[in-house]
């Protein structure tokens, strides 16, 4: 063994232990510590395997949520206190009720919820509605704030976990906006609302066609240096009506609805057009574009994506495909295929959002990858918490052992800058540098850049900063 792949074990090593305690962590974080119930990640999880089981067997499967209904005046009138002692009464009482075939958890704050086999919808939901408006007695009060339910079947209603909690959250939203019964069931009027909201698929597609959806920037920055060498290209789209969306109100759709391709393909060939030029002019290195695992599960993906960007003025050698940690992990074979065949072009691979699943360095190693970006939530807690300090430190360490570029995302502020840059990171992105801005903003930034630079090439991190806010 050399000195060399010595110091990568050790290294290894110490994240995996590092790793472990931090998922004894998440395993202790499965029940919500108030009630002694499943939390939501949790719940989820039971939720999908149930529904599995019920599709198998082909039987109902129902899920009840609630919601307390005067729970903030409780809070407000007696104190934080005296809510938990209510809720964890809740909880009791929900413990209490689920009878065989059901399972109850606190999906957050006064919201929880039931998932039962039980096919007597309307008569079990007012059993839950009884449950909940029973008054307790907190310091001597009789408190009784009382709670809504909205209910869904699979398969009646839904045909799947996500949608089974999506419709029994709209029919709990009714309730809590309409008044009288306080519980209601997924029904007719429901499920015209849920199409109209599959309009958006058509304004969607409308959109795409009418070329809607933009290419942001966010400037990625080199510590040694404290230029601007990098963007990210991040999408947006610019609804008729509803204004600016940001990705998180409409990627997920997409890639339910199977457009996120379609996405992808109109932000790379506009954000490559738009930012060639700069790297034409030697004002940036690096242009990183996101893609969906969805497109990285489609065989031709690398194919298409090599032929795309002979197309541009782009060269390989300047681009970047951020994937996800999640699917290397979900089809190991199928990714090695597309990051070779990208690596073979000179097109570079980052790890996007590294460290929040699996951190899997192995891939790492066995993958020409040469790049990782660490997770915001990570970065978030590096400056005051000492475990996640020493998580990111030792990260960095075994990057550098294996030749790997690491990017911090989501450096908020100049305490993380700091210790990031001391911990040896090459390269920086987040809202305290510059928040992503549409291409015109981008160009401005990086012409005052160009002359900066010039009479300034080792720019401290702070007037970066302040250069580009
Ligand atoms: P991501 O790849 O992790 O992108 C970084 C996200 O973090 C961006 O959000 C960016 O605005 C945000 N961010 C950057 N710095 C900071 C910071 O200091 N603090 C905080 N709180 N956030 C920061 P955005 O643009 O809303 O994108 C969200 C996600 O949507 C992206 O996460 C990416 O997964 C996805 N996405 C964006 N554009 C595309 C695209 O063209 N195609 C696909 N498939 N996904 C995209
Ligand atoms: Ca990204
Ligand atoms: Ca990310």
């Amino acid at each position: 063994m050399t000195a060399q792949t010595g110091q990568i074990s050790d290294l290894m090593a110490r994240i995996a232990a590092l790793e472990a305690e931090r998922q004894q962590t998440l395993r202790l974080a499965h029940t919500d510590s108030l009630t002694g119930l499943l939390n939501r990640g949790a719940f989820t999880a039971e939720l999908c395997a149930r529904l599995d089981a019920a599709r198998a067997e082909g039987r109902p499967l129902a899920l009840f949520v609630m919601d307390l209904d005067r729970f903030k005046h409780l809070n407000d009138t007696l104190g934080h206190h005296a809510g938990d002692l209510f809720l964890a009464e809740i909880g009791e009482r929900l413990r209490a009720e689920a009878g065989a075939g059901e399972l109850a958890a606190r999906l957050g704050g006064d919201e929880f919820a039931l998932i039962s086999d039980r096919s007597d919808v309307a008569a079990r939901a007012q059993q839950l509605v009884a449950a909940l408006a029973r008054p307790h007695v907190i310091y001597g009060r009789v408190v009784s704030p009382g709670g809504s339910v909205g209910a869904a079947v699979f398969p009646a209603d839904a045909a799947d976990a996500a949608e089974l909690q999506r419709f029994a959250d709209m029919a709990l939203y009714r309730v809590k906006t309409q008044g009288g019964r306080r519980w209601s069931a997924f029904d007719a009027g429901l499920r015209a609302e849920s199409d109209r909201r599959r309009n958006l698929e058509a304004e969607l597609r409308q959109g795409l066609a009418a070329g809607q959806i933009e290419p942001w920037f966010q400037p990625v920055i080199d510590t040694a240096c404290g230029r601007m060498t990098g963007v990210e290209v991040l999408a947006r789209w610019r609804h008729p009506t509803q204004g600016l969306l940001e990705p998180a109100a409409f990627v997920p759709m997409a890639e339910e609805l199977g457009l996120i391709g379609e996405i992808d393909r109109a932000v790379f060939e506009l954000g490559c057009a738009r930012a060639a030029p700069w790297v034409a002019e030697g004002l940036i290195e690096v242009v990183s574009f996101n893609v969906s695992p969805r497109d990285l599960l489609d065989p031709g993906f690398s194919r298409k994506l090599i032929g795309r960007l002979a197309r541009t003025d782009l060269p390989a050698t300047a681009l970047t495909i951020e994937i996800t940690e999640t699917f290397l992990v979900q089809d190991l074979a199928l990714s090695r295929r597309h990051i070779e065949r990208l690596a073979a072009k000179g097109v570079r691979i980052a790890l996007d959002d590294f460290g929040i699943g699996y951190s899997n360095l192995r891939a790492l190693m066995a993958l020409p990858i040469q790049t990782v970006k660490l997770d915001r939530s990570l970065i978030a807690d590096v400056a005051h918490d000492g475990r996640v300090a020493k998580l990111v430190t030792s990260m960095l360490h075994a990057a550098r052992a294996l030749g790997v570029r690491i990017v911090a995302e989501g450096v908020e502020d100049e305490a993380q800058a700091i210790f990031l840059r001391a911990a040896g990171c090459d390269r920086m992105q987040g809202y305290w540098f510059a928040r992503p801005m549409p291409g015109d903003e981008m160009e401005q930034v990086l012409w005052a850049g160009a002359s900066h630079q010039v009479a300034a090439p080792a720019a401290p991190l702070d007037r970066v900063a302040r250069a580009l806010r």
